[in-house]
């Protein structure tokens, strides 16, 4: 075996090695190498149309590639197609859209991927789902439909049903971007206390205060590349690339 060992000795959870993806004649994604330790706290940023959303849909295959290869967890996803079921169940993801089913209450938005692929009957899926709703701070809303929430509670509730399929692997694709000021930090606090209990989490947000808090690497994009990648401190201190320095001059 020829896989690459991270610094502390252990697999990397999720790699990816030379990959190179096109819309049609478009060359998204070019040249990217990534390899993911457990428990890292990943942020992505870039311009918009860099790639950011489409590199971390390939992670639980909401897209293919066409050329490299993409290992999650020991799971090829690039070795053909039969191994989606088993790379969803372990990889949640949140968007910023929310994405809740609007005709189903907050509960039963939370318990239905448990029940349809965890085999858990419906007791012992609202009890996962109380304990992931309590744990986002809204279990009172439990009955009540999407549109009777705000967009920070339904971001809440994304972020809990995600939690209810216990997966080892978030991705949050700018899951603030859609909100109000003012539910910003509710669903960012959300994602801190994730962080502090040791989830492995790529997270695309251009929220740097969020990355200077909980990352340990931000990944800066353009272009279809990884162009430079740097624990906060560094990224943020001393940015190597003009491209990188040019875009934190616009958003900070
Ligand atoms: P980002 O998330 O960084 O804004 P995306 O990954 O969404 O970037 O998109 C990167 C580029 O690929 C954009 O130019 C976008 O228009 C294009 N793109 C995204 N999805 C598709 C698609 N399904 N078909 C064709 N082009 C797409
Ligand atoms: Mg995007």
């Amino acid at each position: 075996m020829t896989d690459a060992v991270t610094t502390d000795g252990a697999q990397p959870i999720i790699r990816m090695e030379a990959v190179n993806k096109w819309y049609g004649e478009f060359q998204v994604l070019t040249g990217i190498d990534l390899s993911v330790r457990t428990g890292e706290r990943i942020v992505i940023c870039g311009p918009s149309g860099s790639g950011k959303s489409t590199l971390i849909r390939c992670i639980n295959r909401l897209e293919t590639v066409q050329q490299g290869r993409i290992v999650v967890d020991g799971i090829d996803l690039t070795a053909g197609g039969k191994n989606v079921d088993a790379v969803r169940a372990e990889v949640g993801m949140v968007f910023q859209q929310f994405n809740l089913f609007p005709h189903l209450t907050i509960l039963e938005n939370c318990t239905l991927a448990p029940m349809r692929s965890r085999g858990m009957n419906q007791a012992q899926a609202e009890e996962v789902a109380m304990k992931y709703l309590t744990r986002v701070r809204i279990p009172e809303q439990a009955k009540k439909y999407p549109s009777q929430l705000s967009g920070g509670q339904q971001q809440r509730v994304a972020i809990a049903r995600a939690l209810c399929m216990t997966p080892k692997i978030m991705l949050f694709d700018e899951p603030t971007s859609a909100l109000d000021p003012e539910m910003v930090k509710e669903v960012l606090d959300t994602m801190i206390g994730l962080a502090e209990d040791g989830m492995t989490m790529l997270c695309v947000t251009h929220e740097m205060g969020f990355a200077r808090q909980v990352a340990d690497r931000v990944i800066f994009m353009a272009e279809g590349k990884i162009v430079e990648q740097a624990p906060p401190a560094e990224f943020f201190g001393n940015p190597q690339n003009d491209k990188t320095r040019q875009f934190l001059g616009q958003i900070l």
